[in-house]
């Protein structure tokens, strides 16, 4: 196991009434990139800003590399923040951006000199450290905001969703850009972002975080494959996974699953109360064929969906839709196929408690 590079343990912040953060307890191990991801208003921007020193939390504790920092002032508890706006200023040129942080915090001329020079070279700035700010591309204003804040060597950055003002092209070739950079220094950072693409893409692991608690901190291939819970199986994924009704009876210490199309399912030896229940299948998951085979069922095309790349087909499943993708142009409304379901690929999802009890049928139905 790494070493942990940030560590919080049961933090607590209220404002008023309101619990923004309920009792986070999580590990950044050193050199990660970890992203916290939520909807707006689930606590991500009030966990970053207690971690970087701009709120005291209600309760429990912040360590940076096993010492606890919240009572260490903002400036000096070498964080680096990153927001939104970039905050470079436009008016200066690349070179005195960069050295402006080091000049606030007194370091003497020539130090500021190697480190601007260092890292405007890994960055690949030096070309261009003469040039104003206001002439900046994209990329290189990324670079700047970045370079301004690793050259005051923090030991861990905080990213706060930085591109959520650019568009999808331009986010697509800096996050490759924000992660090659990232990996190359081998920096610790915190990345917070509602945006599943920009967190599946570029972190090491997730933590997903809903009404000031954290859901699931995982890879982002366990978090999509392993959801431990409705939100977390229904926020990342896109198109969203199918949620299907169905009715668990117990055979003894078995629980079967009866759907409208796929009749009973074995998730064999597990916990859940016999009742209404739902079954989560990713789009991906589902298959359509003209001929019948292991695990299909009948079923109508109802909607096709051209989304490019792929179609998504919405098939009928009792009273309701499914959705599956497929490859273009293979399928057209009105069609009868056969929908298979993969076993290997099936969340039973508790009513009420929310919790996925089973990623997969019994090992005999696969
Ligand atoms: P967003 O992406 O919209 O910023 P978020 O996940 O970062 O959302 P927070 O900004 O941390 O969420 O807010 C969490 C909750 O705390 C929200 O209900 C918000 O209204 C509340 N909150 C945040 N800051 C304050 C404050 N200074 N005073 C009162 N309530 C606050």
């Amino acid at each position: 196991m790494s070493e942990s590079k940030l560590e919080l343990l049961d933090v607590k912040k209220a404002f008023g009434e309101v619990e923004a953060v309920k009792g986070v307890t999580m590990t950044l191990r050193k050199g990660e990139f970890l992203s916290l991801l939520g909807p707006s208003g689930c606590g991500k921007s009030t966990t970053l800003s207690m971690i970087a020193g701009l709120e005291a939390p209600s309760a429990g504790d912040i360590r940076v590399d096993g010492q606890s920092v919240v009572t260490v002032p903002p400036q000096r508890r070498r964080i680096g923040l990153v927001f939104q706006d970039y905050a470079v200023f436009s008016r200066l040129s690349v070179r005195s951006n960069l050295a402006f942080g080091l000049e606030a915090q007194g370091f003497p001329r020539a130090e500021r000199r190697r480190r601007v020079a260092d890292i405007a070279e890994r960055l690949e700035l030096d070309k261009i450290l003469d040039r104003r700010a206001s002439r900046l591309n994209m990329s290189e204003m990324q670079r700047v905001a970045l370079a301004r804040v690793l050259v005051t060597e923090p030991q861990l950055l905080l990213l706060d969703e930085p591109m959520s003002n650019l568009d999808a092209a331009l986010r697509f070739a800096l996050r490759g850009e924000l992660k090659r950079i990232q990996r190359a220094l081998g920096q610790s950072v915190l990345y917070v972002t509602h945006d599943q693409l920009e967190a599946i893409s570029m972190s090491d692991r997730i933590a997903v975080m809903r009404l000031g608690e954290l859901q699931q901190i995982a890879s982002p291939q366990e978090i999509f494959s392993k959801p431990v819970n409705r939100f977390v199986a229904e926020f990342i994924g896109d198109p969203p996974i199918n949620l299907i009704d169905c009715r668990v009876t117990r055979d003894g210490a078995r629980a079967i699953a009866e759907t409208a199309l796929h009749g009973t399912l074995d998730f064999g030896p597990i916990e859940i109360e016999e009742g209404q229940h739902l079954l989560g299948v990713r789009p991906h998951s589902l298959r359509l064929t003209h001929k019948p085979g292991p695990n299909g069922a009948e079923t109508e095309v109802k909607v096709v969906e051209n989304l490019g790349a792929e179609h998504v087909a919405h098939v009928a499943y009792g009273n309701a839709l499914v959705a599956v993708t497929l490859p273009p142009r293979q399928v057209s409304v009105g069609e009868r196929l056969h929908l298979h379901l993969d076993p290997s690929e099936i969340h039973l999802i508790e009513q009420g408690s929310e919790r996925v009890v089973a990623h997969s049928l019994a090992k005999a139905e696969r």
